[in-house]
């Protein structure tokens, strides 16, 4: 198999041109294996939440721009399905 960038670049590129995307069995349980790790993950809104000694009503860009960067990290759950924009 192919790196995991790799495979989720490829993933990505089809999803954005409207195309689906085959997988090996062996691929779909990695991908399957990782969905399943990726849902136990905190939303960026949870993240937020924790970190915001403030307890701000609304997401502070502080504590915004460190949760960004913890996800950027270690990955979040995804509150909705991505619908990526055409174009
Ligand atoms: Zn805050």
């Amino acid at each position: 198999m192919q790196n995991e960038k790799d495979l989720a670049a490829r993933i990505l590129v089809n999803a954005r041109a409207g195309r689906g995307v085959r997988l090996t069995p062996d691929t779909a349980y990695f991908v399957g294996l990782k969905l399943m790790t990726a849902s136990e993950k905190p939303t960026l809104a949870d993240i937020v939440a924790v970190i915001c000694d403030s307890k701000c009503e609304r997401p502070c860009y502080p504590c915004t721009g460190k949760a960004n960067v913890i996800c950027r990290a270690y990955g979040h759950s995804v509150d909705a399905p991505l619908r990526p924009e055409p174009g």
